[in-house]
């Protein structure tokens, strides 16, 4: 007999693990670890999301006939004292898992297992449509990664938006035509469809309560938890933006808007990166309705390429780069996050609404994180490991692997471009372009310097001060560099002195 342990982010019956066992004679082990739940202060909805999509999963393989040794988060629990107890109950001959997704909990179930005197045997993982191996072999020894060859290469694999050996309309990619303005969605008279509710059932409102009383000072409310936790619900969800929101996905996805902070986005990740959703059944129900014609390609490949792309490219890092990479500071940015990223508490009303929305909801979209808070990361200086952390406690669909290539690579730029051609840096004219962010602002984002310009103009300029050296060669960002270079000492000045000003009041240097 055989024990397949099912970790908390692996519930899909398509576990590699599950599809090796027998159901008459193998068990399964499922721990809700506290110690687990312990290393970092996670948002409550996100331990909510986790131990409530775990105890639907496991009822539901009791349902279909396995034994399931279900042991629920207690007073000193670790994922040691679970296995040595069922090991006393079960006696199994090895632990089977999917390959876990962290090299942390490979690392030290592998080292369990040693300690235990039982083989701990991996399966490769089927939530990825990229194998570990496979990923190595097409990075080979490159000093650079382009995202948009991964992704031609992952269409030619699957066949998605393929026609004969070519992308579908002699196109691969519709980034250019997917960014629409505020502005223009305002024109346009496209309402945001409301986010189906979700009713929680006894099992989902117990671990709200039991989330609350055993972690009540960790961030967000487990009481306003508001998204699915079984795979019925997960695939319903996944049909509400298919049918509501797909066709207006690729048009509006760099929109941000204080009123409706979805807009059209899929928030599908919460739920793809537990197993409840297979990335190949998005991205095939998405290809499904271009083909039947209810959504067209533009939106169409834009999700496609998150998905089959993106999704896979930041996985495929992680593997590839291991855990030295989320060392990594090639900017030297040496800033404590300040505190009031865990209160919204600032005046800067972009950041305000999105990390009020973030605090509410443990959500946010892809530009919101990109372009706001990524965005300020960056310009103001502070230490990609201390993001790494705070991104990794408030966000219900945070995990390592999807962690450390988009704080480390993509918004600090702290692997010295190894996946990102240039920064992600912007002025407030970009915000004010792509949200309503700036109408309710204390600052104004036409005025360059000063105590009322928009903070986001200077610390840009103040960025490239800092760094024009590193980026001399760039010709993405020598545009930039150059408008620097042509400005006065004295206007120079100005930045250097309102960039100052505004660190030491608002990103001071030691806040935690
Ligand atoms: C700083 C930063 C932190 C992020 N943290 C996370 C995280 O913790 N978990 C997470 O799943 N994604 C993360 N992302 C990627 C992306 O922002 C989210 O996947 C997306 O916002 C989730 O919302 P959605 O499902 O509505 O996405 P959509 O906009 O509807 O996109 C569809 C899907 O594409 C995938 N995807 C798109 N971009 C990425 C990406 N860069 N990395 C991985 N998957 C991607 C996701 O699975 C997503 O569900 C982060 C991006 C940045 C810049
Ligand atoms: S003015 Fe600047 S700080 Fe204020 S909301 Fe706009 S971009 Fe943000």
């Amino acid at each position: 007999m055989n024990t397949v342990w099912i970790l908390g982010d692996q519930l899909s019956l398509t576990n590699s693990a599950l599809g090796a066992a027998q159901r008459q004679y193998d068990m399964i082990l499922m721990v809700e670890s506290r110690a687990r739940g312990k290393v970092l202060r996670y948002h409550q909805q996100k331990l909510v999301l986790i131990y409530a999509a775990m105890r639907h999963f496991a009822a539901e393989l009791e349902k279909a006939g396995w034994r399931v040794d279900y042991v629920p988060l207690e007073e000193g629990l670790t994922f040691e004292s679970a296995a040595r107890r069922h090991l006393e109950k079960f006696a199994p001959e090895k632990f089977v898992l999917a390959e876990p997704n962290s090299f942390f909990e490979a690392d030290a179930l592998t080292k369990l297992g040693r300690k235990l005197r039982l083989p701990v045997e991996f399966l490769p993982t089927a939530q990825f449509l990229c194998g570990r191996e496979e990923f190595r072999r097409w990075a080979g020894a490159s000093a650079r990664l382009l995202m948009e060859n991964h992704y031609r290469r992952m269409r030619s694999k699957t066949g998605f938006l393929m026609r004969d050996g070519k992308p579908v309309d002699n196109r691969w990619n519709f980034d250019s035509a997917n960014r629409r303005t505020l502005r223009d969605w305002q024109k346009s008279g496209r309402s945001t469809p409301d986010l189906p509710r979700v009713t929680h059932d006894i099992t989902t409102r117990e671990v709200m309560a039991m989330v609350a009383r055993e972690f009540p000072e960790n961030p967000g409310k487990a009481k306003d938890f508001w998204l699915p936790v079984t795979r019925a619900a997960a695939r319903k969800w996944l049909s509400s933006f298919l049918n509501e929101r797909l066709t207006c996905f690729g048009d509006f996805e760099d929109i941000m808007s204080s009123e409706h902070p979805s807009l059209f986005h899929s928030i599908l990740s919460p739920l793809l990166n537990i197993g409840l959703l297979t990335p190949s059944e998005c991205a095939e129900a998405a290809i499904a309705a271009y083909q039947e014609k209810s959504a067209p390609l533009n939106a169409v490949e834009g999700f496609v390429r998150q998905i089959i792309g993106w999704r896979e490219f930041i996985n495929g890092i992680y593997w590839l780069r291991g855990p030295e990479y989320r060392e990594l500071n090639e900017l030297g940015a040496h800033r404590p996050l300040p505190t009031w990223f865990y209160t919204g508490e600032v005046p800067m009303n972009c950041l305000h609404q999105v990390l009020q929305q973030l605090l509410a909801s443990g959500w946010n979209h892809h530009i919101q994180r990109l372009m706001v808070l990524g965005n300020f990361i960056l310009l103001a200086g502070i230490r990609p490991q201390e993001a790494l952390r705070w991104f990794s406690e408030m966000y219900v669909d945070a995990y390592d692997w999807v962690m450390a290539a988009n704080v480390i690579g993509m918004i600090c730029h702290a692997d010295g471009g190894f996946m990102a051609t240039k920064p992600y840096a912007a002025s407030g004219a970009y915000i004010d372009r792509m949200s309503d962010y700036c109408q309710g602002c204390r600052y104004s984002p036409k005025l360059r310097t000063g105590p009322d310009a928009c903070p986001f103009n200077y610390l840009y300029w103040h960025f490239f001060d800092q760094h024009a050296a590193r980026f001399a060669d760039n010709p993405r960002v020598k545009m930039s560099l150059n408008a620097w270079y042509k400005r006065s000492e004295a206007e120079k000045d100005v930045v250097r002195t309102s960039a100052a000003e505004f660190l030491a009041k608002f990103v001071p240097n030691s806040t935690l």
